[in-house]
C-alpha cells in the first residue's frame, strides 16, 4: 500500500464541532490500487465530554420531539442520503472496492431501512414514553394496580461498527435509536470510515437532526468505553474477540451498561434430500450459495459459510457451484464486467489466507487454488481472494469447518447421512444469524426446522411453491429480526418496531388508578412494537 502523507484527515463531529485528531492517524486505502485515500485520527479529543454533550443536549432535544416527529426526522435523513447516493457509490468503490451490486446492499440498504423506520414510526404518536399492556389489579377494591411502561433511555446509543457495512451498519442501528429518542454516537471501523463520515457530515450539514442527535468519531477511540454509563446502550458489530473485550470492559461491567453484540457466525445453507439436481430447490440453492460467496466478496456477517447437503447430492452440488464460480469475473469494480471485488484491506486478505489454510487441514479444495485472472488489477497491490469452495467429509466431527468463519468468498460443503445428522451439523455451528433450508420435503422440514430454530436468529425456507419470491439468505429485512445466539453474539436488531425495545427500559408503576391513568395520558401504546 502506498503512503501519501497529504491525504486529507477525516474530521470528527463531537460536542457539536468538527474537530481533527491531533496526530497523522491511520491511513485508509483503495484495496484495488493500494492508493492512500484518507487518514483517521481521534487522538487528543475529549471523547468523555463529547459523550456527555450527546447525552444531555441530544437527549433533551430528541425527547422533546415525540415518536411521530422523530419518525419524520428519520425520513428526512433518508432523503438527504438518497440525494447524495452517487457520491457514496464513488467513495465505496474506492475505499471498499465495491461493485454496483455491493453498494446496493450497503448504501441503498441503509436508506431503505431508514425509510422503513420512518414509515413504521409515523403512527406511534407523540407521547413521551410507551404504555405496555393492560393495568394489573393489585388490590381487591381496585385501589391499587400496576402498569408497565417502556421508557426511552436517557443516555447515548454508542455504535462500534464493523468495516464491511459502513452505511447500512450505521443506519440500521440509528433508525430505531433515533426513533426511540436516543442520540447516536458512531465509531465506524477505521479501514472504511470514510463513507460513514461523509454520510454523517451530509446529514449534519442538511440541518435535519437537532443538536447532539448525531456524533461521529473516526480512528481508534480506544477510550470510548471508559466513559459509558448506566443510561447508555453499546451496540457492537465485529469480531468475537473484540466483542469479549467490550463485554468485559470495566466501565461496562461497573455500570451494567446494556450491550448488544453481533459477531462472527458460521451460517449454513441446508439442502433437503429432495433437493436433487434438476429440482427448483437444488437450482435455488446453487444460485443463493454463489451469490452469498461473491456479493461483497463474501464479507457479510450473514454469508453462507457451511453448505450442509445429503451425501447422495454432495458431488452434484459441488460441481454445480464450481461451474458457476469458475465464470465469476473478479477484479477492479471500475470495470463494468467485474462481478466480485477485493477484500477491504491487506489485513483482511491475510486473515482469509490464514483461514483457508486452516480449513485445508480438514477439507479438500474444489475450486480456489489457482491464480486469479484479474480484470484491471494487479494481484500484489490489491487485496483479492479467489472464490474458494471446499469439501469436508467429517460431518459433525469437523472442528475447523464448523467453527472458523473465513470472512471472504469462502464456503465449505459438509455432507450429512440423514436428517438427525443434518440437525447435529447445523447445531454444531453453535449459534448463527441465519440458516437457509432448500427443501420441499414435508418430513425433513418439520423435523429439521424446530430442532435448529433455537440456535438461529432467522431461518429462510425455500421450495418450489415460493416460486422464486424469497428475499434472499443474506438480505436483512428491516421488519424481520436480525441477530443470533451463541457464536453470533446473542444480539437482536431490527424486527420492525421491536428494535425500539433495545433503546427503552421496561418498568412498572404500582399506584392508585388515578395516578396510573394520569401517567398513561402522557404515553402512547406500545402494542405496535409487538405486532
Ligand atoms: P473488529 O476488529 O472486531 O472491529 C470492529 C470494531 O470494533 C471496529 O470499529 C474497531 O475499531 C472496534 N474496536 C476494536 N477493538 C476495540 C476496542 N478494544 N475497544 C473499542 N472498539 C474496538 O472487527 P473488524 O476489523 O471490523 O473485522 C474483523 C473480523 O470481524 C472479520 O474478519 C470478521 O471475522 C468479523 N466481522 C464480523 C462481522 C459481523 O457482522 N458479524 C462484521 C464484520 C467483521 P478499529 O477499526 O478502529 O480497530
Amino acid at each position: 500500500m502506498s503512503s501519501n502523507a497529504k491525504s486529507p484527515k477525516l474530521s470528527n463531529y463531537l460536542s457539536g464541532q468538527w474537530q481533527e485528531g491531533k496526530d497523522d492517524g491511520v491511513a485508509l486505502f483503495d484495496p484495488v490500487t493500494g492508493e492512500e485515500l484518507r487518514r483517521a485520527s481521534s487522538t487528543g479529543l475529549d471523547i468523555g465530554g463529547a459523550l456527555n454533550w450527546s447525552r444531555t443536549e441530544g437527549g433533551k432535544n430528541l425527547l422533546a420531539m415525540g415518536y411521530s416527529a422523530r419518525a419524520e426526522m428519520v425520513g428526512k435523513i433518508a432523503d438527504v442520503l438518497a440525494a447524495n447516493k452517487d457520491k457514496y457509490y464513488e467513495i465505496s468503490q474506492k475505499n471498499l472496492g465495491a461493485t454496483v451490486g455491493d453498494n446496493a446492499f450497503d448504501i441503498d440498504g441503509g436508506i431503505f431501512t431508514l425509510k422503513s423506520y420512518a414509515r413504521a414510526g409515523k403512527n406511534l404518536g407523540n407521547g413521551a414514553f410507551l404504555k405496555e399492556g393492560a393495568v394489573i389489579p393489585l388490590s381487591k377494591e381496585n385501589k391499587f394496580e400496576g402498569q408497565h411502561y417502556l421508557m426511552p433511555m436517557r443516555g447515548v446509543a454508542v455504535f462500534i461498527n464493523a468495516f464491511n457495512f459502513p452505511s447500512w451498519g450505521l443506519w440500521e442501528k440509528a433508525g430505531p435509536a433515533l426513533l426511540s429518542g436516543m442520540p447516536v454516537f458512531v465509531k465506524p471501523a477505521t479501514p472504511t470510515a470514510w463513507l460513514t463520515q461523509e454520510m454523517v457530515a451530509d446529514v449534519i450539514a442538511a440541518g435535519v437532526v437537532p443538536a447532539g442527535a448525531l456524533s461521529i468519531v473516526c480512528g481508534g477511540a480506544r477510550d470510548l468505553l471508559d466513559h459509558v454509563n448506566e443510561n447508555d446502550v453499546v451496540s457492537f458489530t465485529g469480531s468475537a474477540d473484540t466483542a469479549r473485550t467490550i463485554k468485559s470492559h470495566p466501565a461496562v461491567i461497573a455500570n451494567a451498561v446494556r450491550v448488544n453484540i453481533e459477531a462472527d457466525s458460521v451460517n449454513a445453507a441446508i439442502l433437503g434430500p429432495d433437493a436433487t439436481p434438476g429440482t427448483p430447490e437444488f437450482d435455488f440453492a446453487v444460485k443463493e450459495i454463489v451469490r452469498e460467496m461473491t456479493v461483497k466478496a463474501g464479507q457479510k456477517c450473514t454469508a453462507i459459510r457451511r453448505i450442509i447437503v445429503s451425501k447422495q447430492n454432495a458431488d452434484a452440488l459441488g460441481q454445480a457451484i464450481v461451474a458457476k464460480l469458475s465464470t465469476t469475473k473478479v477484479g477492479n469494480p471500475r470495470n463494468e464486467a467485474t462481478r466480485m471485488g477485493p477484500l477491504v484491506s491487506k489485513a483482511q486478505q491475510q486473515s482469509a489466507i490464514e483461514g483457508i489454510a486452516l480449513l485445508k487441514t480438514e477439507c479438500q479444495v474444489l475450486i480456489g487454488d489457482t491464480p486469479l485472472n484479474l480484470i484491471d488489477a494487479t494481484a500484489d497491490q490489491a487485496c483479492f481472494i479467489a472464490p474458494t469452495l471446499l469439501r469436508c467429509d467429517l460431518g459433525v466431527k469437523a472442528k475447523v469447518a464448523n467453527d472458523v468463519e473465513v470472512f471472504g468468498p469462502v464456503a465449505t460443503i459438509i455432507p450429512y447421512e440423514n436428517t438427525a445428522d443434518a440437525i447435529a451439523i447445523a447445531r454444531r455451528g453453535r449459534g448463527s444469524l441465519v440458516a437457509s433450508v432448500f427443501s420441499g420435503d414435508e418430513n425433513f422440514c418439520q423435523e429439521l426446522i424446530p430442532n435448529i430454530a433455537d440456535l438461529h436468529g432467522r431461518i429462510m425456507v425455500v421450495d418450489a411453491k415460493v416460486e422464486g419470491q424469497q428475499t434472499g439468505h443474506g438480505n436483512v429485512m428491516p421488519n424481520c429480526l436480525h441477530g443470533g445466539p451463541g457464536k453470533a453474539g446473542g444480539g437482536e436488531e431490527l424486527g420492525g418496531l421491536r428494535a425500539l425495545t433495545l433503546y427503552h427500559r421496561r418498568m412498572v408503576v404500582q399506584a392508585g388508578p388515578h395516578r396510573t391513568s394520569a401517567l398513561s395520558s402522557l404515553a402512547n401504546d406500545a402494542a405496535p412494537l409487538f405486532n
